[in-house]
C-alpha cells in the first residue's frame, strides 16, 4: 500500500492537568475517554475499467480526548473527519492502528455513543414525542416513564406543545432540536456531531449553538463536533483539532482561549477572538490551497 508509516506522536490534549469530569466515567490509563493511536484508513474504491483503487483517507492519526471536553474537528473537505467519527462510533474499522473507548478497543458498533449527523433522520411516521422516545423504547422503559422523560427533554429545547406534530410539520430548527434531545435522552457520555447545524440558516444556527452550549455546560459529557465554520468551532469548543488536507492527519490542536460560559451571540467581541480566529484561518487556508493545487 502506497503509504509511509511513521511512529506517531500523540498530540496531547492532556498536557493540561486534568480531572475526569464525568462521575464514574471509565478512562484509559492516560485519562482519555477516546484514544486514537497510529490510525490509518485505506478505502478501496472501484477504479477505471472495473479495477480497484486504494485510497488513503487517514494517515497516522493520534489523538487523546479527555472526558467532558468539547472538541471540534476542522479541515478541508475529504480529509477524513467523518471517517474518524465513524470509527469512534464503530461503523468503520481502521486499516491500521487502534481506537479505544474508555480504555477498551472499539470492536463493532459502539452503542455507548450518541451520533448526530447533518440529516436529522427523524422517523417521518412518528410524532415528535414518539421520535424522542425511541431510545427509551429500546431500553424497555415503561410508557409512563418514557412520557415523563420525553416531556422533560422536549421542554428543555422549548418544544412543549409540539409533541404531537410530525417531522414534516416542524421547521428545520425544530427538527434539529428534536434530533438533539432524541440523542441526549439516553444520556450517552460521548456525543458525536457531524456538521449538525450545516443545513440551517445563519440565525437559527447561532440560536442552536447557544442552546447546545446551555444543554451541555456542566453535564460532563464529551462532544466531538465536526464543522467547516471556524467561528462555530471557536464559540463552542475547548479544543479545535485541525486536520491536514487528504490523506488527513492532525496538523495542530489549539486550546480555545475563551472563558466559559460563553456568549455565542457576541463571541467576536471577546478580546482574544480575532487573534485566535486569524491563526486558525491562516493554518486552515494553507491546507485548502495546497489541496486545491494538488487537485489541479
Ligand atoms: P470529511 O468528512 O473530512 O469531508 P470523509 O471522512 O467523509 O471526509 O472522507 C475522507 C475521504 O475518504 C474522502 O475522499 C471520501 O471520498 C473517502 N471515503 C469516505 N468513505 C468512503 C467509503 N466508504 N468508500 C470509499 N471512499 C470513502
Ligand atoms: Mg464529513
Amino acid at each position: 500500500m502506497p503509504f509511509h508509516r511513521r511512529a506517531g506522536k500523540i498530540p496531547s490534549l492532556l498536557a493540561f492537568r486534568f480531572t475526569p469530569s464525568v462521575p464514574g466515567c471509565q478512562v484509559s490509563p492516560d485519562g482519555a475517554v477516546i484514544e486514537v493511536r497510529n490510525v490509518f484508513k485505506v478505502f478501496v474504491a472501484r477504479g477505471d475499467r472495473g479495477g480497484r483503487r486504494a485510497f488513503l483517507a487517514l494517515h497516522d492519526v493520534n489523538l487523546l480526548i479527555e472526558p467532558g471536553r468539547f472538541v471540534s474537528f476542522v479541515g478541508p473537505s475529504g480529509c477524513g473527519k467523518s471517517t474518524l467519527l465513524n470509527m469512534v462510533a464503530g461503523l468503520v474499522r481502521p486499516t491500521e492502528g487502534v481506537l479505544r473507548y474508555k480504555g477498551a478497543p472499539i470492536r463493532g458498533v459502539n452503542t455507548d455513543v450518541g451520533y448526530i449527523t447533518q440529516d436529522d433522520n427523524l422517523l417521518p411516521w412518528r410524532t415528535l414525542r414518539e421520535n424522542v422516545e425511541v431510545a427509551l423504547e429500546f431500553r424497555g422503559l415503561p410508557a409512563n416513564r418514557r412520557r415523563e422523560q420525553a416531556a422533560k427533554y422536549i421542554a428543555m429545547v422549548g418544544l412543549s406543545g409540539f409533541e404531537h406534530h410530525y417531522p414534516h410539520e416542524l421547521s428545520g430548527g425544530m427538527r434539529k432540536r428534536t434530533a438533539l434531545v432524541r440523542t441526549l435522552i439516553y444520556e450517552p457520555d460521548v456525543i458525536l456531531m457531524d456538521e449538525p447545524f450545516g443545513p440551517l440558516d445563519a440565525q437559527t444556527r447561532v440560536i442552536l449553538q447557544d442552546e447546545l452550549l446551555k444543554l451541555w455546560y456542566g453535564t460532563g459529557k464529551t462532544i466531538l463536533f465536526v464543522t467547516h465554520d471556524l467561528v462555530e468551532a471557536i464559540a463552542l469548543s475547548d479544543q479545535v483539532v485541525l486536520f491536514s488536507r487528504a490523506p488527513g492527519t492532525i496538523k495542530h490542536i489549539y486550546q480555545v482561549p475563551l472563558p466559559r460560559p460563553r456568549d455565542v451571540f457576541h463571541i467576536h467581541a471577546h478580546p482574544s477572538f480575532a487573534e485566535f480566529y486569524d491563526r486558525l484561518w491562516r493554518d486552515l487556508k494553507e491546507e485548502i490551497i495546497e489541496a486545491d493545487l494538488e487537485a489541479t
